[in-house]
């Protein structure tokens, strides 16, 4: 089976894993001090931490900005569930807001619609950067600007994606990223809270730390906190990692080129669209859409039996039944068309321009047959 992707985790990195085991420092340690720093030299970024998931620093950028009952948070309606879980885990009320065909996620515009419908309680917006693409921010923190409003940059999946002001998680007040095995590093379980700001980062380091102020000579519980810390042997497995994502991503842009020329005859038949490139996306996923006449549960199933693993990439997050009352179902068409058409095809560094042929092929042999193309 070709998988939509493959961790890809070296000898390197797995004895520099063991080696951390071994040493018995298990969960604060040299390893993750040295990866929180070339993180920080990698993003060009004053504050980095180290958490246990993704969905950890989501949680912690709410905590941190003391968004909670009362307070509205508008979030992007296709992207990971796990985005606007954390603003209902908080009380607060996550508003839905529908995002642009070309690169999936919202954009100021989009914002700015929603924020004259809900302005007032309106307290944070929450930018994805979905699947890597870079938003463009400098229309989106002059809005929040105007609106008094904070910004929270949902790059789990763009780390190393290049955005107008900088890199994707480092421009809003707290920028949030994912080492899940789906995302291009891994360390299992794992994520990293960014800001720029001193007072964030200390409230992050004590609330992912049981309220533990490290700093002091005399260590002491200050708040009520949580344990999101990530441990020294998975910040061990990542820091190979990290050293050659530049060129993982160059090789990724080139092996999405070379989807886009593969894919060119469906698009031009009618058949897909092949998502919009940038030159700043870091191509976590490679996600087309397939028109509206075809049956993707039948090509993902057809897929799968002649060995070619695909997925739906994201929810439109009003479809979920808990969030179904969120939002008006009638300005989320694009996120609604992008729930029921994404086709996501296996995609990472590791594959060749070869595997990617065969996957063409073989979704075109299906399309052939089932729709004439
Ligand atoms: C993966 C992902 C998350 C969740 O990250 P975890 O590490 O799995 O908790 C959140 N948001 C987006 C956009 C994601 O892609």
């Amino acid at each position: 089976m070709l998988k939509i992707s493959q961790p890809n985790i070296n000898d390197e990195a797995i004895q520099a894993a063991i080696k951390t085991i071994k040493s018995g420092q298990l969960v604060h340690g040299e390893e993750s001090h040295q990866f929180e720093a070339e993180l920080m030299a990698f993003l060009d970024c004053k504050h980095a931490s180290l958490v246990s998931s993704g969905t950890a620093a989501l949680h912690l950028a709410l905590l941190t900005l003391g968004i909670g009952p009362g307070d509205i948070v508008l979030v992007p309606d296709f992207t990971f569930p796990a985005t606007a879980n954390v603003v209902a885990m908080v009380g607060a009320k996550p508003v839905l807001v529908d995002v642009e065909l070309e690169s999936y996620s919202t954009n100021a515009y989009q914002f700015e619609q929603a924020l004259e419908k809900y302005h007032g309680s309106v307290k944070a917006l929450i930018v994805v950067h979905e699947f890597g693409y870079p938003v463009q921010m400098a229309p989106i923190i002059k809005l929040a600007k105007e609106h008094n409003l904070y910004v929270i940059e949902d790059a789990a999946c763009a780390l190393g994606a290049k955005c107008d002001l900088g890199m994707a998680g480092t421009i809003g007040d707290i920028g949030c990223f994912s080492f899940h095995p789906r995302k291009t590093i891994t360390t299992g379980e794992g994520g990293l809270v960014t800001t720029r700001s001193k007072v964030y980062a200390s409230r992050i380091n004590l609330l992912r730390d049981h309220g533990i102020d490290r700093n002091s000579l005399d260590p002491s519980f200050t708040i009520p906190g949580l344990n999101y810390r990530l441990t020294n042997f998975q910040a061990a497995l990542a820091r190979p990692q990290l050293a050659q994502l530049p060129d993982w991503i160059e090789k990724r842009k080139e092996l999405a080129q070379a989807y886009t020329e593969l894919l060119s005859p469906l698009q031009a038949a009618g058949l897909l669209k092949y998502p919009t490139s940038n030159p700043g996306h870091s191509w976590q996923t490679f996600m087309i859409t397939l028109s509206e006449r075809i049956n993707r549960k039948a090509v993902i199933s057809r897929l799968a039996n002649l060995g070619i693993e695909s997925n739906i990439g994201a929810h439109a997050l009003h479809n979920l039944e808990f969030f179904k009352n969120t939002t008006p179902v009638k300005n989320l068409k694009n996120a609604h068309f992008l729930s029921r058409s994404g086709l996501a095809l296996p995609f990472c560094e590791k594959y060749t321009k070869d595997d990617l042929k065969q996957v063409t092929e073989k979704l075109w042999a299906i399309l052939k047959e089932e729709y004439h193309a």
